[in-house]
């Protein structure tokens, strides 16, 4: 059965830290929706690959995802080579999403940078009929982006309040890699308690943007039809 949404990024962990309260919200509301992982994450400083691969399957199962797929593109050497493209085209073609999400094509970390181009360049092959993989063409409506490391402007933000205690929930499921008490693994950028309140402080802004109290924001090349605009500023003023 095909999928509404796939979420493509480069580190499993990426999409909990980015995306996963929309898609939570979408689930509650019946859409599918996948995450494919394009590397296993094994430059981590910290945990093993095993640990990684069960923590990714832990974060997917409390999103409600219906399928994860983690690749192995390679961390650190994600490339965007014809071979790479040809995978990715494959898969977007065998779950047929209406909508991809990915990372901004520019970000502090290259893997993420690359991962989003190479992303909307194989969204966009999958509808070429000449290229030719196991499944038939397919291309899906748009390909949306979150930011990593570099906040980009918006240019929506989804309301995600009713879904935020589920994507804590799954970010936790990476115990090796956030701030755990009486850890002895090496510390990181990632593990202080600092790292996570960043990661809660972004979604306070998004949210505060559109006035709610949490929110994920995304980039768009083409601009969201929007049916009911007095809807859409609801909750800014007055009483926020
Ligand atoms: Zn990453």
């Amino acid at each position: 059965m095909p999928v509404d949404v796939l979420a493509i990024s480069a580190h499993p962990d990426d999409v909990e830290m980015t995306c996963a309260g929309t898609l939570v919200r979408l689930k509650s509301r019946g859409r599918r929706f996948g995450i494919v992982d394009l590397t296993r994450g094994e430059l981590g400083t910290r945990g093993s690959d095993e640990i990684r691969r069960r923590e990714a399957g832990e974060a997917a199962k409390i999103l409600g995802a219906d399928f994860r797929e983690t690749l192995d593109f390679g961390d650190g050497r994600v490339a965007g080579t014809r071979e790479q493209e040809l995978i990715l085209i494959d898969l977007i073609r065998r779950e047929k999403p209406r909508l991809v999400i990915t990372s901004y094509p520019e970000d502090r970390h290259p893997d993420h940078a690359r991962a989003g181009r190479l992303v909307t360049d194989s969204a966009f092959y999958a509808g070429l009929r000449k290229v030719e993989t196991n499944h038939p063409a397919h291309r899906p409506q748009q390909t949306i982006y979150f930011s990593t490391a570099y906040v980009h402007d918006p240019d929506f933000v989804v309301d995600i309040t009713e879904s935020m205690e589920i994507r804590r929930a799954s970010i936790r499921a990476y115990a090796s890699q956030f701030y755990r008490e009486g850890s002895t693994e090496p510390e990181t950028v990632l593990s202080q308690t600092s790292f996570l309140h960043a990661i809660e402080a972004r979604a306070r802004h998004f949210g505060f943007l559109i006035g709610v109290e949490f929110g994920e924001g995304f980039s768009s090349k083409r601009p969201p039809k929007i049916d009911d605009v007095v809807a859409a500023f609801e909750g800014f003023e007055p009483g926020f």
